[in-house]
């Protein structure tokens, strides 16, 4: 009977070979400044999962966490995501994104970006052990005068006199007041 056809059609569609959801998201990104009145689409560029499969799911195997990590590397670097929703185009940043995926994803893309800034921060601090500490405001004592110094991490404190000349106290010699 021909009553039937409308939800025997939407099995049909359901279990069609289509494009794998992963190959939807692109992470936007800019080559340089855009001048200004130049076209900012001479200068954005959007990265994807390279992905051309086809699948009777909504990713093809394993496609899910191409696409996790492409929010991941998007979430780092704090750039755009967007989703063609077929022929309308969604952007948001890589959390949104992963959100309205599914919250499974969501949180792993989360903890993916977490643990990401955690290890460029480890990194960072490896690169930079002799990064000196800033000077330290302090105030010294020189004969009767008191000024307002800059204390460096050597120990040895700048300040300037009265007639405008900017001195250096070794660390042996400065007093704080
Ligand atoms: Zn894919």
């Amino acid at each position: 009977m021909a009553t039937e056809k409308p939800a025997k059609s939407e099995t049909e569609s359901a279990a069609a070979p289509h494009a794998c959801e992963c190959s939807r998201y692109q992470v936007e990104s800019w080559i340089g400044e855009v001048p200004e009145g130049a076209d900012p689409g001479d200068y954005v560029r959007y990265t994807g999962t390279g992905c051309d499969a086809t699948t009777a799911r909504t990713f093809a195997m394993g496609h899910d966490a191409k696409l996790k990590s492409l929010l991941i590397r998007a979430g780092v670097d704090g750039l755009a995501v967007r989703r063609d929703e077929g022929g309308m185009v969604v952007t948001g940043d890589a959390l949104q994104m992963a959100a309205a995926i599914s919250p499974a994803i969501a949180a792993k893309v989360e903890h993916g970006i977490q643990l990401a800034a955690e290890k460029a921060a480890r990194k960072a601090e490896r690169e930079e052990p002799a990064a000196a500490p800033e000077p330290k405001p302090v105030r010294i004592r020189v004969r009767r005068w008191v000024y307002d110094a800059l204390l460096a991490a050597d120990g040895s404190a700048t300040y300037t006199n009265p007639n405008g000349d900017v001195k250096v106290i070794p660390a042996d010699k400065v007093v704080l007041a």
